[in-house]
């Protein structure tokens, strides 16, 4: 039996279960990890890396999240790239409800964490953090943040559902990255 972790982002084992099955836990969370399964949503310009790490010289599928899906009743990742305007917030949070559980959400770049270069006082019309919206589990800073920073970003997601480091080294970024 499970319940909702912190942040309503995870599910844990029910400490109140009668049978805890720790040893599928972590098989399942193994898999999870390594299967991570990216909602096609981008919202300005950090979603062009976003794009990009999907793509030959970065190929996120190296780590198992390559399958962007087109429906978040299909996903289990949501990365936040870009501005989230007033009038985007009801649908970022429509979009995350619509995920079944458990998801997780990477906030990629400044815009997505703090507002970025829209976060002035005379700015009425983007939401300061997206975690203001939704809870968040991974932040990535930028403007835009490069590609190998979400690969970054999706190995401490992969770290926080597992409890363990990806095995492969960093000099597997492409030359020059
Ligand atoms: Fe664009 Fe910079 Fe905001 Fe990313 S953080 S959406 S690059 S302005």
């Amino acid at each position: 039996r499970y319940v909702k972790g912190a942040g309503d982002s995870t599910l844990v084992a029910d400490p109140g279960a009668l049978i805890q099955l720790e040893l599928a836990d972590k098989i399942l969370n193994l898999c999870r990890a390594n299967s991570l399964w990216p909602m096609t949503f981008g919202l300005a310009c950090c979603a062009i890396e976003m794009m990009c790490s999907g793509m030959a010289r970065f190929d996120i599928s190296r780590y198992g999240a390559e399958v962007f899906r087109p429906s978040p009743r299909q996903s289990d990742l949501m990365i936040v790239a870009g501005t989230v305007n007033r009038k985007m917030a009801p649908a970022v949070v429509t979009l995350y409800e619509q995920m079944p559980a458990p998801r997780y959400v990477i906030a990629l770049g400044n815009c997505a964490i703090s507002g970025g270069p829209f976060a002035v006082e005379a700015n009425y019309d983007v939401v300061l953090g997206v975690d203001q919206l939704i809870p968040v589990d991974i932040y990535v800073p930028g403007c835009p943040p490069r590609p190998e920073a979400l690969i970054e970003g999706i190995f401490q997601l992969q770290e926080k559902i597992t409890g363990v480091r990806h095995p492969f080294p960093q000099n597997r970024m492409p030359k020059g990255a």
